[in-house]
């Protein structure tokens, strides 16, 4: 293939997604304007131009980078996923009510205002610090300053909690009272870490961290834009709600809970304001379909459970209601409109689990399920329930890993070839990499365009430093991203057709980690998480007992059979080796940045072998974040 070639099928291909966009746009309302009222309504503010600001002279959050979507929408984008990009690009201050605001697209997700006796009650201050401090500046500056009198944080997701130092102002010892749900602690750190650097790699690619933002990158994140770039924080709650029904009085406002733990978050509320007829369904509706399992990876949700929540919320509270809001996107206004909202929205969940286990009573496997899940007739009519973030095949696919996991019971698939082996295989069967090369190409030029990311995702992992397969493959995920209703599934796609043509480029991920949070790890947690980077191959010949002190927690680690096991709460009268330790230097001692002398001379105290210290932390791995995906 010369040049031109190339040049001709790329031109073919941007014609064929020019008319599946135009086509899939023509079966829905895209005329109807009344989101766009939904979403506007009550707006008083906006952000100072100019964006958030963030350390090291870097921008935190800047809403003038969606400026490209005020156009039509171009070719390169589903006119569906154009329309909810703008919708969730209106950005700034609104009124509610005569007592509650939103923050919205100030971040990912939304900060809630409500007013209270004394001051403002926040809910969810968003995922960093900078944007969190700049929309309550907003907040105080339109409608007048006033201390924060309560803060409350609807579930365990950093983008609800990450900017909390933001607005619980400079001393630390007096802030404000943080209501969460029960089990809050148990899962917000704990939820991402033991596969913390699978997540992170995975989630640049849902969120599309290094794509740039247009036409050919990041239009939406289906839930609102991306996630800012700014500094994580994080402050202990010091309040637990854990029953449906339970009322409470903060700060003079009545507020009556109801648990969702385990349905779109492992802890989560959602809540009423009675006597302002206000409902926050928190992130369990937004006005897209969620995600049942997010691409990034993440433990799979329960569709059931998620649908009998709302169920539950219809029944408790659609009635005293006239204003629905949530922790994502704009608000449902009326409440004849927020009844059948929540009515479809439990309904896209019921359905997603219902026939992804008919069909697969029926014998279907999870790719059949996928393949034959119709969409319900009424979701065409109705964008709030559509797959903006999660999609109906990947959810349906969920229900089946829920009940059945990864196995799909064809003995061919118990114990498959990895990637590259089979790949070499494949690529042999069909004649060589060239006949794999031309098998893609007439795949792509015939529009097959998952058949051609499949046989070139082969020659690439056969050959991957054929430039051809990795060319005509890029191609492929680029125009599958560009058809794609999901922001994030586009994301996807786009990352990896980035990487096939630029290879991996790592660039510094701010406000990754989020150093706050990691502290409130319990020490079993932070111990079971080091002890899965334990490398057999060093350990085989390890014996090992180190008895730990950390911050007045007791442990017993043992390393023997090549594998790592702590038991908490005691110590061994054999070990080789004990250290009184902060948390605070075992993590500095484990990522290598202090070394024992360093930590005994900043106060730990060693009993036994120094040696079998040093031996202990040398048998573990460290983990890169840019492993290679889309090649082997
Ligand atoms: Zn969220």
């Amino acid at each position: 293939m010369n040049g031109d070639d190339i040049e001709a099928l790329r031109a073919n291909l941007a014609a064929a997604t020019a008319r599946a966009n135009a086509a899939f746009g023509e079966r829905l309302p895209l005329s109807d304007r009344t989101d766009f009222e939904a979403a506007s309504r009550g707006r008083i503010a906006q952000l100072p131009d100019g964006g958030v600001a963030a350390p090291g002279g870097r921008t935190a959050w800047d809403i003038a980078d969606y400026d490209f979507l005020q156009g039509d929408c171009p070719p390169t984008v589903n006119p569906s996923l154009w329309r909810m990009a703008q919708l969730n690009a209106i950005s700034g201050l609104f009124q509610i009510s005569d007592s509650v605001w939103q923050c919205r697209a100030c971040d990912y997700a939304n900060m809630t205002v409500i007013r209270g006796e004394t001051g403002w009650i926040l809910v969810d201050p968003l995922m960093t610090r900078q944007t969190s401090a700049a929309a309550l500046a907003m907040v105080n500056e339109t409608l007048g300053e006033r201390p924060v009198s309560a803060i409350m944080i609807t579930h365990t997701h950093p983008d609800h909690f990450g900017g909390l130092k933001g607005v619980t102002g400079e001393d630390e010892a007096h802030h404000p009272p943080i209501y969460a749900p029960a089990d809050f602690m148990i899962y917000a750190a704990s939820e991402g870490i033991f596969g913390g650097n699978q997540m992170a790699r995975r989630a640049i690619y849902q969120f599309g961290l290094t794509l740039p933002r247009g036409p050919h990158g990041v239009v939406d994140g289906g839930i609102g834009k991306s996630p800012a770039k700014g500094e994580r924080t994080f402050v202990p709650p010091t309040h637990f709600v854990s029953e449906t029904g339970e009322e409470r009085i903060i700060d003079g406002v009545r507020f009556v809970f109801q648990m969702a733990s385990g349905t779109e978050a492992p802890a989560e509320f959602i809540f009423h304001l009675p006597d302002h007829r206000i409902l926050c369904m928190a992130e369990v509706c937004t006005q897209t379909m969620h995600n049942a399992l997010p691409p990034r990876g993440a433990e799979v949700r329960d569709t059931l459970l998620w649908a009998r929540t709302i169920d539950e919320a219809i029944t408790l509270f659609a009635d005293k209601s006239d204003i629905l809001i949530n922790c994502h996107n704009w608000p449902v206004w009326g409440r004849e409109e927020l009844t059948r909202y929540l009515h479809e929205q439990r309904d896209i969940y019921k359905y997603t689990h219902d026939q992804a286990l008919r069909l697969a009573n029926h014998g279907g496997t999870p790719h059949e399920i996928a393949e034959q899940i119709e969409e319900p007739d009424w979701l065409s009519q109705r964008f709030h329930a559509r797959g903006y973030y999660g999609s109906l095949p990947f959810n349906a696919r969920a229900v089946y890993q829920h009940y059945f996991g990864w196995y799909d019971g064809n003995p061919a698939n118990l114990d498959p070839l990895a990637p590259e082996g089979h790949a070499q295989r494949f690529v042999d069967a069909v004649g060589g990499i060239g006949a794999a090369i031309v098998l893609g190409r007439n795949a792509l030029e015939a529009d097959d365009l998952q058949w051609a990311a499949t046989v070139l995702s082969h020659a690439v992992f056969a050959d991957p430093d054929n430039k051809l397969a990795r060319c005509l493959l890029a191609e492929s995920f680029r125009h599958l991203g560009y058809r794609q209703e999901s922001g994030i599934m586009r994301n996807v796609y786009l990352m990896g057709a980035k990487e096939l043509d630029e290879g991996v480029q790592p660039v510094p991920m701010v406000g990754g980690r989020n150093g706050d949070l990691a502290a409130t790890l319990s020490l079993r947690d932070w111990l079971d998480a080091y002890a899965l980077r334990l490398n057999p191959a060093k350990a085989r010949d390890a014996d090992l007992v180190i008895n730990l002190d950390c911050d007045g927690e007791q442990a017993m680690v043992c390393v023997a059979r090549q594998t790592e096991f702590a038991r908490m709460g005691v110590g061994s009268d054999r070990a080789d080796a004990g250290l009184c330790i902060s948390k605070a230097q075992l993590e500095a001692l484990a990522s290598g940045t202090l070394t024992p002398d360093a930590v005994i001379e900043a106060g730990a105290k060693l009993t036994g072998d120094k040696a079998a210290i040093q031996t202990w932390l040398g048998l573990h791995d460290s983990f890169d974040l840019w492993f290679n995906i889309a090649t082997p």
